[in-house]
């Protein structure tokens, strides 16, 4: 393993290869990334529903959206590998006038923003996801240019890309420390040896705040907590399911329930209102009943699905559930790229894009203001409401 580095990176998900891969075009290529696990993407990343959208309530988000589907849309020509993106859109059904008032406003501002969101009715949203009981929805907004695409192939496509122009990639090896001196970071210390650097990216999704403790005698205290997120898969039926053919990703907002078409099968899930903070991945059965309850009322087929597999995973939420993207300022030469709470990678593109540009020291023609540690000193302002 390399001794020194210009920049180490501590995780190998979408964000960690995203920031190695647009800090290599930017001529930073003395890299290492170092993943505890044997493979790359295997934590939140691997885990993770694939859903793209651009519909947000908050400004920033949207525009993280809006540049990342457009890196998405042309990723295979720009980085060389394949990412299976459907844009078969993003529908949202809104069933109490509360939400059809939240997203007025978010509509509004998408628009404001340029894009392309429409306005529909229950019978229109049945048309575009056949199998949907509509029954109970008072509006709905659809988005053409949401979609989904393969977490793996994005953050293998970054990794591979950030490799081929030198970067050194470290798996099954784990950061144990990272030494401050002066105030500034020196070395991160790891299970195969010491690196001596000057700069630490902390892209540890869940465990960015145990990254953060490490920077330095009193640490950088990073606001990120894990919540566990199940995502179950009913298995296709001998009969055409009466779900939708496309892979258009559906959400029932009130509930969260969500679902979209996963080969000839349907990934699922919903979220748990009464789940407090967890590093624990096991699959909690007994929540499945609580989804399915919910989930025939808007999918009736899945009445009679066999599930045939599910996972846990881990949202890393911040509390005001947006993300944490620049440097901290305590501790010089320590950034973060953290608490993306459940729609991170999406935003992976633009925020590695964001990140590097930052490190280099070139102006990321981004408004970071409201994706700095800072914002927490004068308590939590505005941030996203669209968590799903
Ligand atoms: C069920 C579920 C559904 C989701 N659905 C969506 C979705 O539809 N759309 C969307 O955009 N987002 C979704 N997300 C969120 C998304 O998965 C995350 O925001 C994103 O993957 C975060 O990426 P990351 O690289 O920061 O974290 P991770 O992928 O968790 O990567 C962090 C890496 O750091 C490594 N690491 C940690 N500590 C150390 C250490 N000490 N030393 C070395 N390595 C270390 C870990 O092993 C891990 O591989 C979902 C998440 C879940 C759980």
């Amino acid at each position: 393993m390399k001794r020194t580095a210009e920049v180490v990176i501590v995780g190998g998900g979408c964000m960690g290869a995203s920031v190695a891969y647009h800090l290599t075009r930017r001529g930073v290529t003395d890299i290492v990334l170092v993943e505890r696990e044997k493979m790359l993407a295997t934590g939140s990343t691997g885990r993770n529903a694939g859903g793209v959208r651009h519909q947000f309530s908050n400004a920033a988000n949207i525009r993280l959206s809006i540049e990342s589907i457009a890196f998405l849309e042309h990723f295979a020509d720009e980085v060389g590998h394949p990412i299976d993106f459907h844009q078969d859109g993003y529908l949202f059904l809104l069933s109490s006038p509360s939400s059809v008032e939240t997203f007025r406003k978010n509509v509004a501002l998408q628009r404001s923003l340029g894009v392309d969101v429409e306005w529909i009715d229950g019978a229109v949203a049945a048309r575009l996801a056949p199998g949907l009981n509509a029954g109970g929805v008072a509006a709905a907004t659809f988005c053409q240019r949401d979609g989904i695409a393969d977490p793996n192939g994005v953050t293998m496509g970054f990794a591979k890309a950030a490799q081929a122009a030198g970067v050194s990639v470290e798996r099954d090896t784990e950061v144990t420390a990272i030494r401050v001196e002066s105030s500034r970071v020196a070395a991160v210390e790891t299970t195969r040896g010491t690196i001596e650097t000057r700069i630490v990216v902390n892209a540890a999704g869940p465990y960015a705040r145990q990254i953060g403790r490490m920077a330095g005698p009193r640490g950088i205290v990073v606001p990120v907590d894990p919540y566990r997120r199940h995502i179950f898969i009913a298995a296709a039926p001998n009969q055409p399911p009466a779900w939708p053919a496309s892979r258009i990703m559906v959400i029932d907002f009130e509930t969260t329930f969500y679902f979209h078409r996963e080969g000839a099968g349907l990934l699922f899930g919903m979220g748990d209102p009464s789940e407090t903070p967890t590093f624990d991945t096991t699959v909690q059965w007994d929540f499945l009943p609580q989804v399915i309850d919910v989930a025939v009322k808007r999918l009736p087929a899945l009445a009679d699905a066999s599930i045939s597999h599910a996972w846990a995973g881990l949202y890393e939420v911040t509390p005001d559930a947006n993300p944490l993207i620049g440097p901290a300022h305590e501790v010089g030469g320590f950034f973060l790229i953290n608490g993306f709470s459940g729609h991170g990678f999406q935003h992976s593109p633009a925020a590695g894009r964001i990140l590097a540009d930052v490190i280099v020291g070139r102006d990321p023609q981004f408004d970071l203001a409201p994706f700095s540690l800072e914002r927490f000193a004068s308590g939590v302002a505005s941030g996203e409401r669209d968590m799903v």
